[in-house]
């Protein structure tokens, strides 16, 4: 009698524990769990990471990136290429190394010199002649000419701000001048000069202009203070004055049709992107 009071007790015993869940959550602890089982041989191989093809992409795209960032740096080293302007200045001694007098008149950089000789027997060619107003000016004489020009101003009765604000339009403060790198030169026709005794606006209006400013980034010229660009070149609009950065370069330029601001801050927010991609 003890021993069926005993294996009753124990029946009910499992029982409530079946009842209760208990014992159904221990029997599920034992069933496999789908989150924590292990992978199948399939899953092992999704899980393992790139293909040797995807590698062989990742490889290549490294491989190019470092071409690219090889490039953007030699541009941005290049000499040829540097930035001047208001925010850019170059020291008081800068000087350009190598210096020539172009055909006779105002001194160049030898390559900028070379080039622009080809540009100007090529528009010969086609029936249009072109003067050389401006070359390379030292530091010092690009601090008279601007300083001299406030004074002019002041003589006629402006204000100092106001000599300054009209000085600046057109001139630029010692070291901010492309002149003073000797890449620089200032084309014009001598029928505009003559008429208006200086480098004036309406040259643009011309063929000469024209032609020149199709042509000149074959010879790794940009026309460098474009009409509607006055806020970011920081120069009034200037269709004689050319700048010397490179065949490559100025031809990019040209097509991409910017200001160089643009361009060399294109170049640096790239290279800042690739290497960003390295990291
Ligand atoms: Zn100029």
């Amino acid at each position: 009698m003890r021993i069926l009071k005993m294996i009753l007790v124990g029946f009910l015993c499992i029982s409530v524990l079946i009842h209760s869940g208990c014992a159904l959550d221990f029997l599920e602890a034992e069933q496999p769990n789908p989150e924590n089982s292990e992978p199948s041989s399939e899953e092992i191989t999704q899980q393992e990471g790139p293909t040797a093809e995807e590698i062989a992409q990742a490889e290549k795209e490294a491989e190019l990136r470092k071409e690219r960032i090889d490039a953007i740096e030699a541009m941005l080293a290049d000499p040829f290429m540097v930035l001047v302007n208001r925010d850019h200045k170059l020291s008081s001694d800068f000087e350009p190394s190598d210096r020539v007098s172009f055909r006779g008149g105002y001194p160049l950089n030898k390559t900028c010199a070379e080039q622009l000789g080809k540009l100007v027997d090529a528009g010969k060619e086609a029936g249009y002649h072109y003067v050389l107003y401006s070359g390379y000016r030292t530091y010092s004489s690009q601090h008279n000419k601007y300083y001299n020009k406030i004074a002019y101003y002041e003589g006629k009765g402006y204000s100092n701000a106001e000599a300054v604000r009209l000085t600046d339009l057109y001139y630029a403060p010692p070291g901010a001048s492309e002149h003073q790198t000797g890449l620089a030169a200032d084309v014009c026709i001598p029928s505009i000069v003559n008429k208006y005794g200086e480098l004036h606006d309406s040259y643009a209006e011309t063929d000469e202009f024209k032609w020149f400013s199709t042509h000149a980034h074959e010879y790794g010229f940009i026309l460098r203070y474009r009409l509607g660009d006055e806020q970011i070149t920081g120069y009034a609009y200037e269709p004689w004055h050319f700048r010397y950065v490179g065949v490559a370069a100025a031809t990019e330029i040209y097509q991409l049709d910017i200001t160089y601001e643009e361009y060399i801050e294109g170049l640096q927010k790239e290279l800042a992107d690739l290497k960003a991609k390295d990291n």
